[in-house]
């Protein structure tokens, strides 16, 4: 299949690993014009070049900015100029228990993972409506609708996008740009990885024991009963970046493995 993205410009945040830097490298595979972003600029000169020496035609930029605040989100806007597709990719999770979240927490993961969405989406919105073509692209996860207990603050985050998104793609009514959110369950990311590592090492297990056991007893329902590789998640939200995808607007996409028991 032709995505026709060839010429398009992206902006993918939180890209320099994990989802988002597969999310770009399948981007530029496509022709699209990439930026990538991250807060250490030298593991963003990394990630740029991992893609480009890859693909040495393809126009990769990368703009150092943290997104934990409204000037750092300026910041992006600011180096990153007009796109085409923003993929909001950035989040961060971490476990610990309800009564351990402090005020700082909730604040600090509402703004890192839906306030950075916002506000880069408040920007670009109007244009790619006068534009009369667009694709932004929430990056959310199964714990929006499947709250986790062992942290609440993550979940309340990921069903907002959830919200968010929806409501975005209600504004879009006859414009040609599409608002979604994909989301992915647990996937083989470096902070998933060293989260696991720790768990087996504490467990006397081996990685690939820690995770059968992961699937066998904390996520029974997963029908993949493996984790979800990022390029797994990459697909999909090229898929829905492309002209190809108009007709899908306002969706939640899962790329969770069947880990949610629903029909929709
Ligand atoms: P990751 O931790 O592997 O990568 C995070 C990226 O975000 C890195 O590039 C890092 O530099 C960047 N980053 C972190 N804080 C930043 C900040 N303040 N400003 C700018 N950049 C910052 O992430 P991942 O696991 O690939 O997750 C990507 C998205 O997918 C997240 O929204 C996450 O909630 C979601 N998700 C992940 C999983 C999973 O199992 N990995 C499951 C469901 C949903």
């Amino acid at each position: 299949m032709d995505f026709q993205l060839k010429g398009k410009r992206a902006l993918v945040t939180g890209s320099t690993a994990g989802i988002g830097w597969a999310t770009a490298r399948e981007l530029a595979a496509e022709g699209t014009h990439v930026i990538l972003n991250g807060r250490d600029s030298a593991r963003l000169a990394s990630a740029v070049e991992r893609i480009q020496a890859e693909m040495p035609d393809a126009t990769i930029d990368g703009v150092q900015a943290d997104l934990s605040s409204a000037a750092g989100c300026q910041r992006l806007l600011d180096a990153a100029g007009e796109v085409d597709i923003l993929v909001n990719n950035l989040g961060i999770f971490e476990p610990k228990a309800f009564e351990q979240i402090t005020d700082a927490d909730w604040t600090r993961f509402f703004e890192v993972n839906v306030l950075s969405g916002v506000r880069l989406s408040r920007d670009h919105l109007p244009r790619m409506k006068a534009r009369g073509w667009g694709r932004i692209v929430f990056i959310s996860s199964e714990s929006g609708i499947c709250p986790p207990a062992d942290m609440v603050h993550y979940g309340m985050s990921k069903s907002a996008q959830l919200s968010v998104s929806r409501g975005l793609a209600e504004t879009c009514v006859g414009t040609g740009v599409t608002v979604n959110a994909v989301l992915p369950g647990p996937t083989r990311t470096e902070g998933v990885g060293e989260f696991f590592a720790k768990l087996a090492r504490d467990a006397g297990q081996t990685l690939a024991q820690a995770e059968h056991d992961f699937f066998k007893f904390a996520r029974p329902t997963s029908i993949l009963q493996r984790f979800i590789e990022p390029t797994e998640v990459a697909a999909m939200v090229t898929y829905v970046c492309s002209p190809r995808a108009a007709a899908t607007n306002g969706a939640a996409l899962r790329v969770e493995g069947g880990v949610v028991r629903s029909l929709t």
